[in-house]
């Protein structure tokens, strides 16, 4: 059981579809929910503040 929530709108990530990968600057695990990653919502880095679509 996950307890992980999408970076971009804090939505668990209970959807088949999400996607976990690491941020390219600090290595911190960004997370986005299918609706985010449909709609391309930017996500910024909680820890270093990198952005990107
Ligand atoms: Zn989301
Ligand atoms: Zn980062």
């Amino acid at each position: 059981m996950s307890d992980k929530k999408c970076t971009s709108c804090s939505a668990p990530l209970a959807e088949e579809g999400s996607t976990v990968f690491a941020c390219p600057m600090c290595g911190v695990e960004i997370t986005r929910c299918y609706r985010c990653r449909e709609q391309s919502i930017p996500y910024s880095c909680p820890k270093c503040g990198f952005g990107g679509p």
